[in-house]
C-alpha cells in the first residue's frame, strides 16, 4: 500500500524509527492520494498531533471572510513561550504557508506530513536550530470550493481541488501591498511582525511550459530587497537546496519560470513577476529570504506531494546547517538600513522601474516541447509533445534598477488617511506625528498626469502616474504624519510611499480622493512629501 511505502520511505530518509509513533495520516494518504484534505480534515489531523507531542502549539492567523479560522502551527523543542522569547532565542525561525491558491494543494499535503514526521524524532538536528511554523491551509474559504471542474488541466488529485480566490473573490498572492483581505493582514501582522521569520516558503503548483522537473522554486527577486540577500539566495543557498534534494532526495528540480517562447525551449526561461504584491517579492522587500515552490502541474498528485516535502525538507537541512551564516546576513541588511546615514549613497536609492537579466548562471531544463491546438474564441492552446529534448538556457530572474529616486531620511503625510495609516501600521511600519507645526525644506511631486487602468485589477482601476520633484519650504502642521526610513521597513515604507513606485498605494488607488481638484485644470500635489535630510526636524509622538 502506498501510505506505507511512503510513510516507511520517508522515515528511512529522516532517519527515524518506524516503530512507536502513532500512525496519523493525511487525506492524501489515507485515499492513496486520490482526495486532498479539507478544512476540518486539516484542523483534525493538526488536534491529532497536538495530543500526540508536547513539540507543537496551535494557535490563528485571521478569521477568513467566510468566518473559519486559520490555522498556525508552531514546532519547536523547546517550544517558546511565545514570538517574544525569540529575543533571546538563537534558533531560526522559519515559516512555511501552504494552499494559498486553493486549487494548488499538494503544499497543503505536504506540510502536514513533514509535521507529523518531524514530531516523531524532536532531538533530530533541526530541532536544535529552528522553529517551524506552518500554516496548512491560508485560503480556507477557496479550499472548501471543491470541485472536479476546478484546475481540469491538473494531474489529481482526481477527486476534486478548491479555488484560487479567497471569500473576497481577491487573489491572496496579489494582495501583500493593499492588504485588504483578512488572511494577508493575518499572515503578515501574526507571523512576519511577530514572529519575524528569517526564510518563507510559499507552496504553488505552474500553470505554463512543458518539462520532465515535477518540483521548481525560485527566490525573492525585487531588486529593492537588499542585494546581498538575493545573491545568497541565487549563488548560494538555492543551487545548495537544489543539489541537495536531488543528490538525497532523488527527485529532480529545476528553477521556477517559463519559456520565453513557449514553443521554443531555447528562448530562454524566465522567471515570474517580481512585484512585492507577490508575497515572496514582499518578503524579500522586508529584507528576509523568501522561497517560491511551484509544483509541476502535470505531474501526478502523488509525485507532487512528494516532491514538495522533500523540498520544504531540504530547505529545514541546508537552514540548520547554515543558521549562523543566515542570520548574520539578515542582521546586516537590518543594520544597513537602521544607520542609514543623513547624506545618501548610491545604495540609498529605490528603483522604479527594473529589468529582468539573466542569472551569471545558465540553467538546465529537460524540457517537452509544445504543439498548439485551435482554442476557443481564435486563441491558441497548447499541448505536450512527445519530443522530450535537454536544453542549457539563460534565466531572467536577475533584476536591476533602470531609474531610481533617492530615498528620504523621512516620509511626511499631510493627509490624516486612516486606510493608508493603518496600512502603514499593519505592515509593521512605525509612524510618527508631528507635535508642532513647523516649516521644513521638503521635495514635493507634481503630477502632470495620471492613467487610470482600463481593466479592474482585484478589485482597482490602478494608477501611473508621471510628473516630477521640486524643492520648495513648507509649513506642516502639527498631526502631520512622519515616517522615517531608517527602520528596519524603511525600503517596505519607500514602496508604499514613493509617489512613482511600481506597487505602491498610489497606484493601489489609496489616495485617489486628493489628487483632482473639484474644480479647475490640473492636479493637486502628492500628498506624501520627500524631507531629503534630519536636519531641523523635531519633536514626534510613536503611534506604535
Ligand atoms: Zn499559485
Amino acid at each position: 500500500m502506498k501510505v506505507y511505502k511512503w510513510s516507511a520511505c520517508i522515515l528511512l530518509f529522516l532517519g527515524m524509527d518506524i516503530q512507536g509513533y502513532p500512525q496519523i495520516l493525511t487525506t492524501a494518504e489515507k485515499t492513496d492520494f486520490a482526495s486532498t484534505s479539507t478544512y476540518d480534515e486539516v484542523m483534525t489531523f493538526f488536534d491529532e498531533l497536538k495530543k500526540a507531542s508536547p513539540f507543537i502549539r496551535l494557535d490563528s492567523i485571521a478569521i477568513s471572510a467566510e468566518g473559519r479560522r486559520i490555522p498556525l502551527a508552531i514546532l519547536g523543542n523547546p517550544m517558546p513561550g511565545s514570538a517574544e522569547d525569540m529575543i533571546t532565542d538563537d534558533r531560526l525561525v522559519i515559516y512555511f504557508q501552504a494552499n494559498i491558491h486553493a486549487g494548488e494543494v499538494e503544499g497543503k499535503e505536504a506540510v502536514q506530513m513533514l509535521a507529523r514526521d518531524l514530531l516523531e524524532n524532536p532531538d533530530h538536528e533541526i530541532f536544535k536550530n529552528i522553529i517551524l511554523l506552518i500554516c496548512p491551509i491560508l485560503n480556507v474559504d477557496g479550499n472548501e470550493k471543491f470541485s472536479k471542474e476546478n484546475r481540469t488541466n491538473q494531474a489529481g488529485p482526481v477527486n476534486g481541488v478548491g479555488v484560487r480566490y479567497n471569500g473576497q473573490f481577491l487573489d491572496l498572492n496579489r494582495d501583500a501591498i493593499k492588504l485588504e483581505t483578512p488572511e494577508i493582514t493575518g499572515v503578515v501582522s501574526e507571523i512576519f511582525n511577530k514572529w519575524d521569520p528569517a526564510i518563507s516558503v510559499d507552496c504553488h503548483t505552474t500553470n505554463g511550459s512543458y518539462h520532465e522537473e515535477p518540483v521548481t522554486f525560485t527566490w525573492m527577486m525585487n531588486p529593492n530587497g537588499d542585494r546581498n540577500l538575493i545573491n545568497f539566495m541565487r549563488d548560494k543557498m538555492m543551487p545548495a537546496v537544489q543539489d541537495h534534494l536531488y543528490k538525497n532526495y532523488k527527485t529532480e528540480n529545476l528553477f521556477y519560470g517559463e519559456f520565453i517562447d513557449r514553443m521554443i525551449p531555447d528562448s530562454g526561461w524566465i522567471s515570474y513577476a517580481s512585484e512585492p504584491r507577490y508575497l515572496v517579492n514582499y518578503i524579500g522587500v522586508r529584507n528576509r529570504l523568501a522561497i517560491l515552490n511551484e509544483n509541476y502541474v502535470y505531474a501526478d498528485f502523488e509525485t507532487r506531494v512528494m516532491g514538495s516535502y522533500f523540498l520544504l525538507r531540504s530547505i529545514l537541512d541546508y537552514a540548520s546547517e547554515h543558521k549562523a551564516q543566515i542570520i548574520s546576513l539578515i542582521n546586516e541588511a537590518d543594520t544597513k538600513l537602521v544607520n542609514r546615514q543623513n547624506t545618501f549613497s548610491e545604495s540609498d536609492s529605490f528603483a522604479i522601474r527594473y529589468e529582468g537579466r539573466p542569472t551569471p548562471e545558465r540553467i538546465t531544463i529537460k524540457a517537452i516541447e509544445a504543439d498548439t491546438i485551435p482554442g476557443v474564441r481564435g486563441y491558441w492552446r497548447y499541448k505536450q509533445s512527445d519530443r522530450h529534448r535537454t536544453v542549457t538556457v539563460p534565466y531572467i530572474a536577475d533584476y536591476f534598477p533602470v531609474e531610481s529616486v533617492k530615498i528620504p531620511y523621512a516620509y511626511l503625510i499631510t493627509v490624516p488617511d486612516k486606510e493608508v495609516i493603518e496600512n502603514l501600521l499593519n505592515h509593521g511600519i512605525h509612524v510618527e506625528k508631528l507635535l508642532e507645526s513647523q516649516s521644513l525644506d521638503v521635495s514635493s511631486f507634481v503630477i502632470e498626469d495620471i492613467k487610470a487602468d482600463q481593466r479592474l485589477n482585484q478589485g482597482h482601476y490602478t494608477n501611473t502616474l508621471t510628473g516630477h520633484f521640486i524643492a520648495e519650504t513648507k509649513v506642516f502642521q502639527a498631526g502631520t504624519y512622519v515616517v522615517r526610513t531608517n527602520q528596519k521597513l524603511g525600503n517596505l515604507a519607500a514602496y508604499l510611499l514613493e509617489p512613482q513606485s511600481d506597487d505602491g498605494l498610489l497606484l493601489w488607488n489609496f489616495f485617489d480622493k486628493y489628487l483632482v481638484p473639484q474644480w479647475g485644470p490640473g492636479y493637486n500635489p502628492y500628498p506624501v512629501y520627500k524631507l531629503m535630510n534630519s536636519q531641523k526636524f523635531s519633536t514626534t509622538v510613536h503611534l506604535n
